[in-house]
């Protein structure tokens, strides 16, 4: 025996159900009621020992039983088309695959921004300097587009040698005719000047501090580092099996990109960390730097790259910068030999 609720009641009547090739048939009273299998509801619900069928939108109707043959027979019958029951199984079955997908992606995620970086960081670390310095004059031999001011260039040579900056490379500066705003590096070997750059400047203390940031670039290996993890997993496997040929070729062509290539806010912060430091180590005004982002905030509208990256921006790179200078409590002495090179430059 069975009771039978209809929709809407709350009491139940007397019935007696039976199963068939459509459903369920219940008899309660003079009523003669079919339950298409389609619409009744794929958990079949214990309570108090018995079994009970739900059919139809809320308010369902309902069908509680004590007859567990009923049920089985139910679901020989029916498991197929409507996953009765199963559909608890499936619900598990669901979870636990959302569960492993989820797992994956946070894997996924953790693969590609915390243990890709930091392998590519180590497998920089294995690459010798000789070597890297050798990938930075390949990509430089590259850029043969570059409208270079070689008089010129000279003297931005003589001004960065003056610096006495701290580096384990030889780096060699250029000044290019572009009116974009921008400074670059190659790894471990050229540093690129616009005039659009210099043109901003208004004094040897601004070259100093941009200088000093390039090159704590090339002395951090940012460039090799941002190359190598751009190109990511590839770059990994084939040092696995040992095809560093095909490597080269990569950093190569990802080197051609090097204009544009925007660093990570880590970096970027890096770069002004060691560069500050470089400034104080010699007794050059930080303020320089401090001039610098002002002045390339103020004129965010042109083209420009790298150097004034919007990682980390300006606004926050000045506040930071202030704050250094504010606890360095250092001296600085006057600068007469770069003044005068930073003014032969400058109204060459
Ligand atoms: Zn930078």
């Amino acid at each position: 025996m069975a009771n039978y609720t209809a929709k809407g009641e709350s009491l139940g009547k007397q019935a007696h159900a039976s199963v068939d090739a459509g459903g369920l048939t219940i008899n309660c009273g003079h009523r003669h009621i079919v339950w298409q299998a389609a619409f009744i509801h794929k958990k079949i619900e214990r309570k108090q020992g018995n079994y009970v069928f739900q059919f139809g939108d809320s308010p369902a109707e309902t069908l509680e039983t004590s007859e567990k043959l009923l049920v089985i027979h139910f679901l020989k019958q029916h498991k197929k088309s409507g996953h009765y029951l199963q559909g608890q199984r499936n619900t598990i079955w669901l979870k636990g695959m959302l569960l492993l997908l989820g797992i994956l992606v946070i894997l996924h995620l953790l693969v590609y921004f915390y243990l890709l970086p930091r392998m590519a960081d180590e497998f920089v670390k294995s690459i010798p300097i000789e070597q890297e310095q050798k990938l930075g004059e390949e990509i430089f031999s590259q850029m043969s587009d570059m409208n270079e001011d070689v008089a010129r260039s000279k003297v931005l040579n003589a001004f960065f040698a003056k610096l006495h900056y701290q580096t384990p490379y030889k780096p060699k500066l250029h000044l290019v005719k572009d009116e974009v705003v921008n400074a670059y590096a190659t790894p471990g070997s050229h540093i690129v000047v616009t005039m659009g750059i210099l043109s901003k400047m208004k004094s040897s203390k601004e070259l100093s501090a941009l200088l000093a940031h390039e090159l704590s670039h090339i002395n951090c290996r940012h460039i090799t580092r941002s190359l190598c993890r751009n190109l990511g997993s590839w770059a990994l496997l084939s040092v696995a099996v040992g095809d560093i040929g095909g490597l080269s070729g990569r950093l190569l062509q990802g080197g051609a990109q090097l204009r544009t290539l925007s660093f990570s806010r880590e970096f970027e912060e890096e770069a002004d960390h060691e560069g500050f430091a470089q400034l104080i180590k010699q007794g050059i005004d930080p303020n320089g730097m401090v001039n610098l982002f002002q002045k390339l905030q103020q004129d965010q509208t042109i083209d420009v790259a790298e150097f004034i990256s919007t990682h980390p921006d300006l606004k926050s790179r000045i506040e930071y910068t202030k704050q250094k200078i504010a606890k360095s409590h250092s001296v600085f002495l006057p600068t007469p030999t770069l003044d005068s090179i930073f003014e032969k430059l400058q109204n060459w």
